[in-house]
């Protein structure tokens, strides 16, 4: 399979080169050259298949013989390691649970994925792989875990001093090995700025081999769309096939990713997108312009994005047809004071604890279906465990927060941390110092 940029179709490049290059230099976003269409015989039976089968044939569908089937088998083992079980908390209303991968949020999928083929298409005796990545808390987490242990990767990760979580910071900061932890003295927007004047610069390109992590690149798309038939085939197994997915929605790359494998043949009737008070897409779906509008910080905070990467590539999903968009996409916005209500309707009618990214996709499922009542299975999606996000959730709910295995664990563990002005020349000194 080739790959083209949303921006020009005539240009095409390998799987591999879409990889290492994230973005194409016209700043459009790398989409596979045709929708592959699965078999339907396959989608007819898939609750006879696990996970990690489902998994195989959706990404060789997507990759084509650009990975020979037995390494892409074997990355998709390494890679996907960990369940995504539908929990239903009624008759009509389930959970889809992303947050069982090492850093406890959805991220997993993608950066593990990610980091196994840019691995596999490092061979022995290349330059060794420098991936450069910003964070405001999850992003930083699934990328330091998912490289960790991968031969011919280093990863440098720049986080805001004192504005992520405790289970969020000990994640970035614990690892040692290939992973390295910088806390800048300042902004989100200070560590990726950074970052990306290092991208620019040609006197460390020339030394280093320096890639990104970014969401947007398509190798942390594919792994996304597994789940959504995984869901899809457990659904079936108890009998269920008509499915609403309601996806909590910040860069639109989650829910990109569900629309990818509905185009692949998987039968969704409808997806919901919930928002935070970044509602740049509800806009749209409303009144047919995009309007991007700066960032707005909220309880959410992995969604507080003014102007989604993934849209694009959704815009080309559907060849620019706002109404046929239209027809399969809602979307609806919550503030803060309704997430922290979402949490705890979620407690107290289910005792399900949520984080607030979840309550928002919950909130969301729960408006859709009142607007659209009928039978069908509403699935929201839980992106990450509450534990992630302390200051976020009412104590009285937090306290029933069940920390998952090895949580405990990284609180015993050494923090390693350099700290980092906001300096560019300091922060290329580090990288020129430690190679
Ligand atoms: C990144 C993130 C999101 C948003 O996902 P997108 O693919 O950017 O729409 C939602 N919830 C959590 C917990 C996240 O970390």
């Amino acid at each position: 399979m080739q790959f083209y940029s949303t921006n020009n179709k005539d240009l095409r490049v390998s799987f591999q080169e879409a990889v290492f290059n994230s973005l194409p230099k016209d700043k459009g976003l790398y989409m596979p050259e045709n929708i592959p269409q699965l078999d339907p015989y396959f989608i007819k039976h898939i609750q006879q298949y696990s996970f990690q089968e489902i998994a195989f044939e959706v990404a060789k569908a997507i990759i084509g013989d650009d990975i020979p089937a037995k390494d892409l088998k074997a990355i998709i083992q390494d890679a996907i390691n960990f369940e995504a079980p539908v929990r239903f908390l009624s008759a009509e209303t389930a959970v889809l649970e992303l947050f069982h991968g090492p850093s406890y949020a959805f991220k997993d999928f993608g950066a593990r994925f990610m980091s196994r083929v840019m691995g596999y298409y490092s061979k022995q005796g290349d330059q060794l792989l420098d991936v450069l990545v910003a964070t405001s808390g999850d992003t930083g987490g699934a990328v330091a875990l998912g490289f960790l242990g991968v031969a011919g990767t280093r990863v440098t990760i720049l986080y805001p001093k004192g504005k992520v979580s405790k289970v969020q910071e000990e994640q970035l900061t614990t690892n040692g090995q290939n992973i390295r932890a910088l806390e800048v003295d300042g902004t989100f927007d200070d560590c990726q700025a950074l970052v990306k004047e290092a991208f620019n610069d040609p006197e460390l390109n020339a030394v280093l081999r320096l890639t990104s992590a970014n969401s947007i690149n398509i190798a942390r798309l594919i792994p996304q769309t597994f789940y959504y038939f995984w869901a899809y085939a457990q659904l079936k197994s108890q009998g269920m096939d008509q499915v609403v997915f309601t996806v909590p929605s910040g860069n639109f790359g989650n829910i990109g990713a569900g629309l990818l494998a509905y185009k692949m043949g998987l039968p969704v009737r409808h997806f919901v997108a919930g928002t935070n008070v970044n509602d740049t897409v509800p806009r749209f779906l409303d009144s047919g312009s995009y309007a991007p509008k700066p960032s707005v910080q909220t309880l959410a905070n992995a969604m507080d994005v003014g102007n989604p990467s993934n849209w694009v590539r959704i815009q080309d999903l559907f060849d620019q047809d706002v109404n046929g968009l239209k027809d399969l996409v809602s979307a609806y916005t919550f503030d803060d004071e309704q997430t922290v209500a979402g949490m705890k309707d979620l407690f107290a009618q289910y005792g399900y604890v949520a984080c607030p990214h979840t309550a928002i996709a919950y909130l969301a499922s729960q408006a859709y279906r009142q607007a659209h009542p009928g039978e069908y299975a509403s699935v929201f999606l839980s992106t990450a465990h509450p534990c992630k996000f302390p200051e976020a959730i009412d104590p009285d709910v937090f306290k029933a927060v069940k920390l998952p295995k090895g949580a405990e664990d990284l609180a015993d563990k050494p923090k390693l941390a350099e700290p980092m002005k906001v300096d560019y020349t300091e922060f290329k000194q580090y990288l020129l110092n430690h190679q």
